[in-house]
């Protein structure tokens, strides 16, 4: 097999700053575990703005669609928000979303055990957590039709609708049980099927497309609203969850908070298999651009690194490597080292954002 190729987008802000560290990263693996990559670099949000007036080229674009796993850090920041709607840095990581048609949003709440005070919840109920989350990012009520503000007599309306084809269904849910099967086996598809027809057809097709080509992975279905009160009362009993676009929004920020700071999370989007049967992929902390804190060396690196772990475990099948990758984050965070946002009321001194890459690369080297 050819070497694999990797897009990497730093963008605006932090963007930079944390890329540099996933950079380290990604030579270790080159030097150390023979990963290699075929490594490109481009511009998007206001950087890419600033270059050609776009915030992402056609070239950049293209260039995206062949990569096997595209990284991008963060768009966006104050200098760039008089532009007009259709040049705003926000429209390049759009753009990337619509037209490589990704329609599977990964966000895992993964707590590690040094931050598990960090949780709104308790210690014990967080500790170890480590759950996925699968959104549908395409279609649902953000995008059905009709929709709008119309007159009704003498008051308006507002209407949005919920609406599914069975093949958008059918593409999510497998897209959660290949999941599960690189994880711990267990999917539980949320929906309101109680009321609401979308949600019966949804609950349908996931267990059809279940029986059909999954009987290894273990299926549960639960109401939204009751998951929504296990993701705060017991989170560890959940692996994989699937949802639609509107659940899925308000449940994975829910279980991100389960987590503690922004710094930390990763994510990832997903669409269709390409020829050589990897997904179409794009892997990013959830964090924006930090404006407050750019360019000060204060950037937590580990939502960027963790987003490359994430890229080796689901566009390089290479489980072994990103529980490496992760295990070092650990053990940096066991040691006791902290950006500044992981520091909590106690206080202490902050690690800069190259520290805090340094340390992982230290042991990543220790794990050998
Ligand atoms: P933000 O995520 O950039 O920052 C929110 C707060 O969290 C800030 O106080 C910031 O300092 C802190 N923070 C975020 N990431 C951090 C990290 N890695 N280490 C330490 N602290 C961190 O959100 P915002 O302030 O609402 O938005 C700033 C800009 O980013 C805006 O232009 C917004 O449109 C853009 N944005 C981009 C993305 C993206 O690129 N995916 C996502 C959200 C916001």
């Amino acid at each position: 097999m050819s070497t694999p190729s990797l897009l990497i987008l730093p963008g605006d802000g932090i963007g930079p700053e944390v890329m540099a560290e996933v950079r380290k990263v990604i030579a270790w693996f080159g030097d150390r575990r023979g990963l290699t990559f075929t490594v490109e670099e481009d511009l998007v949000g206001g950087a890419a703005y600033d270059a050609h007036g776009v915030p992402l080229h056609d070239d950049t674009m293209a260039r995206a669609q062949e990569a096997d796993a595209v990284l991008l850090g963060a768009v966006g920041g104050p200098r760039y928000d008089d532009l007009d709607f259709s040049v705003k840095p926000e429209r390049g990581l759009l753009r990337l979303r619509k037209e490589m048609d990704l329609f599977a949003n990964l966000r895992p709440a993964q707590c590690f055990d040094a931050l598990a005070d960090f949780s709104s919840l308790k210690k014990e109920v967080v500790a170890g957590l480590d759950i996925m989350i699968v959104r549908e990012l395409t279609s649902g009520v953000y995008f059905g039709e009709p929709r709008g503000i119309f007159e009704e007599g003498n008051e308006r309306v507002g209407i949005n609708t919920q609406r599914y084809t069975e093949s958008e269904i059918d593409r999510i849910a497998r897209a959660a049980f290949d999941l599960a099967r690189k994880r711990d086996g267990r999917v539980c598809s949320m929906e309101k099927a109680n009321v609401m027809e979308s949600g019966i057809l949804w609950r349908e097709v996931v267990q059809k497309v279940h029986d059909a080509d999954y009987p290894d992975v273990e299926l549960s279905h639960m109401y939204a609203d009751a998951g929504a009160m296990q993701l705060c009362r017991w989170p560890k009993q959940f692996d994989v969850i699937v949802t639609d676009n509107l659940f899925g929004d308000l449940l994975s920020d829910a279980a991100a908070m389960l987590t503690g700071s922004l710094g930390m999370l990763p994510s990832a989007s997903l669409g269709a298999p390409m020829p050589n049967g990897r997904p179409k992929a794009l892997y990013e902390p959830v964090h924006g651009s930090a404006p407050d804190i750019a360019g000060q060396g204060k950037a937590n690196p580990i939502a960027c690194v963790l987003s490359f772990a994430m890229a080796l475990r689901y566009s390089f099948d290479n489980g072994d490597e990103a529980s490496r990758l992760e295990g070092a984050v650990e053990q940096v965070l066991a040691d006791g080292l902290r950006t500044g946002d992981l520091l909590g009321e106690e206080g202490g001194s902050p690690v800069s954002t190259v520290e805090m890459g340094d340390a992982i690369v230290a042991a990543l080297e220790k794990s050998l």
